[in-house]
């Protein structure tokens, strides 16, 4: 309740709750191949978001009537653990976790070069560990990476998150308390390009505020995107020099 008591309480002497400038970033950790049985994954921390994806793919599309001729399917299913938020989930899909899908698909499809592949599915799936605000758009960033270590052909990596008004001000990756009780919240999905594939909108801004929130909202997924392009190459040139050293001592041998 001390959130809505005035507005000044979630700006203090230009910080945020947690101690952010309004244009910061929560601390953002990614790690890809945490899985050993899935084709490609990641698990990433934004703030206290705790988030994993999982690809599967491509492979043959069941049921089959699903089957595109020309192209891939790509299937995206969000869930969010019953022990994930503070007061217990009841498990299972809901309406909310049917949107999140939904928004993650058509935020990671248009990169995808489904062409490739007809008749075959994409699985991506994403598992919200512990929830904190942001989930659907730390969900689509581990996506966006585990895809990528799936090796599966893509026009660029997707990076995503959300700037939000609070306080009368426009910051960047809101947490918990300013998504509930903040004035607006604007999550994005992006190409390296600038492309945008993810627009939603929770609340109300002004046209100018829109623009401002946009141009923040991009610069933290320009940002975001710089962590998953380093994983990805530390991961490869790790494999690479595991290689190397694999045909060196069979070389040897
Ligand atoms: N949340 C919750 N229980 C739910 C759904 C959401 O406690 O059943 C919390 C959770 O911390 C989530 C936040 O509310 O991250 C904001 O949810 P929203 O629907 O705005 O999606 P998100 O910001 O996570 O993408």
């Amino acid at each position: 309740m001390i959130f809505m008591e005035e507005k000044i309480s979630f700006i203090k002497d230009g910080l945020r709750l947690d101690g952010r400038r309004p244009d910061e970033l929560r601390p953002i950790k990614i790690e890809v191949g945490v899985l050993a049985r899935a084709d490609g994954s990641c698990y990433v921390e934004m703030g206290k978001n705790r988030v994993i994806a999982a690809v599967y793919g491509p492979r043959e599309v069941h049921p089959r009537h699903l089957q595109e001729v020309t192209r891939a399917i790509v299937r995206y299913r969000y869930n969010m653990a019953s022990f994930s938020v503070e007061e217990r989930r009841r498990p299972g899909p809901d309406r909310r976790s049917y949107e999140l899908s939904k928004v993650g698909r058509e935020a990671l499809e248009p990169v995808i070069l489904t062409s490739y592949y007809p008749r075959s599915v994409i699985d991506v799936f994403v598992e919200i560990l512990q929830a904190d605000a942001g989930t659907r758009t730390a969900g689509i960033n581990a996506a966006s990476v585990a895809l990528a270590d799936a090796g599966i052909p893509m026009r660029g990596l997707i990076s995503s998150c959300a700037a939000g008004k609070v306080g009368g001000e426009i910051v960047l990756d809101p947490m918990k308390e300013e998504d509930n009780f903040g004035d607006a919240d604007m999550p994005i999905a992006m190409t390296p390009s600038g492309e945008i594939t993810l627009l939603q909108m929770d609340g109300g801004l002004t046209i100018d505020e829109f623009h401002e929130a946009m141009e923040l909202a991009k610069s933290g997924c320009r940002q975001i995107y710089e962590v998953q392009r380093k994983v990805l190459i530390e991961r490869y040139s790790q494999l690479e020099g595991e290689r190397g050293e694999q045909a060196e001592v069979t070389a040897c041998d």
